[in-house]
């Protein structure tokens, strides 16, 4: 690969603008001098990955993707250094909040598998919680705390990378959403609907659950299936919750802006249209999340819900990720398919996807996302 750009060829040509397309462009081109063109079809980062919660957790997570959401907490920390803007994340700790002891044993196995990946875990029963958050719910019977998790504001996350990998030398079209694909001899040609028409050695599809469909065309069909996790805001309050709140048998989870609205959602997931892309609230599944809430934190009854929204988001049947190279077609990678869980992971990948494709090769192992493991489901 050159490095250099001409008459629209490019090293790699990037699929997809949310934060895994945004952060791999910025690592190829920061880390590997790789000439990099970045197609959107609506604005960078106006996806899932602009709606989405803003959970920047490592605890609880399916223990093979330690090592690459290790990786992505390690980038969280250098946002300011890296892209010039700290996209409010903050350390806040991350609250997995238990209501009996049937969800203390799940938090002492998580404490006891987890303990490898220096996550700093805190096992606290009701005196310990009582005195730190006097706040919590009468039903809580203790917590784990991970010191290092916390929140950042995902409508400037993504936007922030896309903007970092432009100001870098990537080519950027937004509003520009891809209709053809076509290998070629020397790589794929790609064909917009505006028109437009680039060349590249390597094409990565990062079109979240539009991926899907990507994948398929070259011969790989994966179970994938779009749902809208359904996220609410309340007025703003004094600010009193430091920590990101979730539950372990209760499917909730919530956060406090320093602004002081509180930002909820979890469990239940609506459903979208995906051509457009359109995410519906159901004003139903609010109400139910809301009872969710105010058990957790009682002093919230009364308070104003002032607003709903959803996002698109590809689910696949084994709430894994896809990642990795094409097991059908050389040069082509995949990294979509997030499960409700990729912000946290998207500087991660970022940097996995780009040393994968520069070199070959990760030190993240990212084997148990490979494509291959839906080889049966390949046409005959
Ligand atoms: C409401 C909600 C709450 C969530 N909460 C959390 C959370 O708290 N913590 C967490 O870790 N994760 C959370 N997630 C999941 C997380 O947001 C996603 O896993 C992650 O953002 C996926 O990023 P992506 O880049 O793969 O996909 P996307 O952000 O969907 O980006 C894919 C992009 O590809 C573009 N595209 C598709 N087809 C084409 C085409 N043909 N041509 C050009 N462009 C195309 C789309 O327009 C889109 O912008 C949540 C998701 C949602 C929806």
């Amino acid at each position: 690969m050159s490095g250099g750009t001409h008459a629209g060829r490019y090293d790699v040509i990037i699929v997809g603008g949310g934060i895994m397309g945004a952060a791999t462009a910025f690592h190829l081109r920061t880390l590997y001098g790789k000439s990099v063109v970045l197609l959107e079809r609506g604005m960078v980062g106006a996806g899932a990955s602009g709606v989405n919660f803003g959970n920047v957790r490592r605890q609880g997570r399916f223990l093979p993707q330690m090592p690459l959401s290790h990786r992505a907490r390690e980038i969280w920390g250098r946002l300011p250094e890296l892209l010039g803007e700290d996209c409010e994340f903050l350390a806040t700790g991350g609250l997995r909040v238990a209501y009996s002891q049937a969800d203390m044993a799940v938090l002492e196995k998580h404490v006891n598998e987890a303990r490898d990946w220096d996550l700093h875990l805190d096992l606290l029963g009701q005196n310990a919680i009582r005195s730190r958050w006097p706040w919590l719910g009468p039903d809580v019977v203790g917590a784990l705390m991970s010191p290092d998790d916390g929140h950042a504001n995902p409508r400037l996350v993504a936007p922030a990378f896309g903007r970092a990998a432009k100001r870098a030398g990537v080519v950027v079209h937004e509003q520009c959403e891809v209709a053809d694909i076509a290998r070629e001899a020397t790589g794929f040609r790609v064909t917009a609907k505006t028109g437009l028409e680039v060349r590249g050695e390597v094409l990565l599809n990062s079109a979240g659950y539009w991926g899907g469909r990507i994948a398929a065309d070259f011969g790989e069909p994966v179970p994938i299936v779009p749902r809208g996790p359904q996220m609410a805001v309340t007025e703003p309050l004094p600010y009193f919750m430091e920590p990101v709140l979730g539950g372990v048998s209760s499917n909730i989870y919530l956060r406090q802006v320093k602004r002081g609205n509180v930002v909820f959602g979890g469990g239940l997931r609506g459903p979208v249209e995906t051509d457009p892309p359109r995410g519906r609230p159901v004003p139903e599944l609010s109400i139910a999340q809301w009872g969710r809430v105010v058990r957790f934190v009682p002093a919230l009854a009364g308070v104003q819900v002032i607003r709903s929204w959803t996002g698109v988001e590809g689910y696949m049947d084994d709430d894994i990720p896809v990642m990795g190279e094409s097991g059908t077609t050389p040069g082509l990678f995949h990294a979509f398919g997030f499960c409700g869980h990729g912000f946290q992971l998207g500087p991660g990948v970022g940097a996995v996807m780009a040393e994968l494709i520069a070199t070959g090769r990760t030190v993240t192992p990212i084997d148990p996302f490979h494509i291959r493991r839906f080889e049966s489901l390949k046409p005959a």
